[in-house]
């Protein structure tokens, strides 16, 4: 895998996780995505106190549960770094069963370590923060829970991704703004990119099931006012080999129909219909959304 693609794949995630949630670029903490994959992939996550020499561990065993464990003597934001890189290895689909933080320079290794700091500090992240809110290198650190390697490495790839600047000039870039002697100079450089990291953010699309996903697990309803496709009778049916306990149903009146699904489980047939005809009645009186 080529590093372009492991930024591809971490982007892709966290980019769609950013627009489903309303995260802005100020208020973006990995927490949040970590949480959310980890739940919806049934991952465990726990401390360890192991050898203090494994900093983390994930393992995949035979019955295909997933668990990821970090060491519990290791400061948070060493920590941080730890579960996102063990997250790496089954986001990014590495072969093998049990995977150990390693300083081993084997591909999967530095593809996890991508992976991490991408997951950590997001290239919109990064601009929003850097140039817009005109951050210190130090709030950063604060407001990303990195170590300050962490964030050095970090920011050396970012630069060297997004722009054509030499190494060497990308060092004295990030060392004077980690001594804020020329803080505007990041900001240059990274004014350059803006364009395109606007535009690979912009590239991240959101798909009907993506949003019937969300909706379901905060309203526990989603109606065709929401996700028109849930008028189709055929996208129903797909819907229903992911979501295989979900109700369809409409409501109908003054001649319009609202198609909604809901989780038999969460609500009663009676509070979702309830809940349909309000957002039918929206639909019909307050024209919102379709016409
Ligand atoms: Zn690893």
């Amino acid at each position: 895998m080529t590093f372009h693609h492991v930024i591809k794949i971490a982007q892709n995630f966290i980019y769609k996780h950013m627009k489903l949630n309303d995260k802005s670029a100020d208020q973006y903490s990995y927490h949040s995505f970590f949480n959310d994959i980890t739940e919806k992939l049934d991952i465990i996550v726990m401390e360890h106190d192991l050898n203090n020499e494994i900093a983390g561990l994930s393992i995949k065993d035979a019955q295909g549960n997933f668990s990821i464990s970090y060491q519990k003597t290791h400061h948070k934001y060493r920590q941080n770094f730890t579960k996102c890189h063990e997250l790496g290895h089954f986001l990014l689909e590495h072969k093998g069963s049990v995977f150990t933080y390693s300083k081993d320079n084997t591909p999967q290794e530095l593809e996890a370590n991508i992976f991490a700091s991408i997951l950590l500090a997001p290239d919109i992240v990064l601009l929003g923060k850097i140039v817009y809110y005109k951050k210190t290198f130090q709030e950063l650190l604060s407001e990303l829970e990195m170590s300050r390697d962490a964030l050095h490495i970090r920011l050396k790839q970012f630069l060297n991704y997004h722009t054509t600047l030499h190494d060497d000039e990308i060092i004295l870039i990030i060392q004077s703004y980690l001594t804020r002697k020329a803080p505007d100079d990041i900001i240059y450089a990274i004014k350059q990119a803006e364009k395109s990291i606007i535009e690979e953010y912009q590239a991240v699309t959101i798909q009907p099931i993506d949003f019937i996903d969300r909706f379901l697990k905060q309203n526990n309803i989603v109606t065709s006012v929401d996700v028109k496709e849930l008028a189709d009778k055929h996208f129903i049916e797909n819907i229903k080999q992911v979501f295989p306990n979900i109700v369809s149903d409409f409501y109908f009146d003054y001649g319009k129909t609202l198609y909604y699904i809901y989780q038999p489980d969460n609500t009663t047939a009676t509070q979702a219909r309830q809940s349909a005809k309000n957002a039918h009645f929206n639909m019909v009186f307050l024209n919102l959304k379709i016409e």
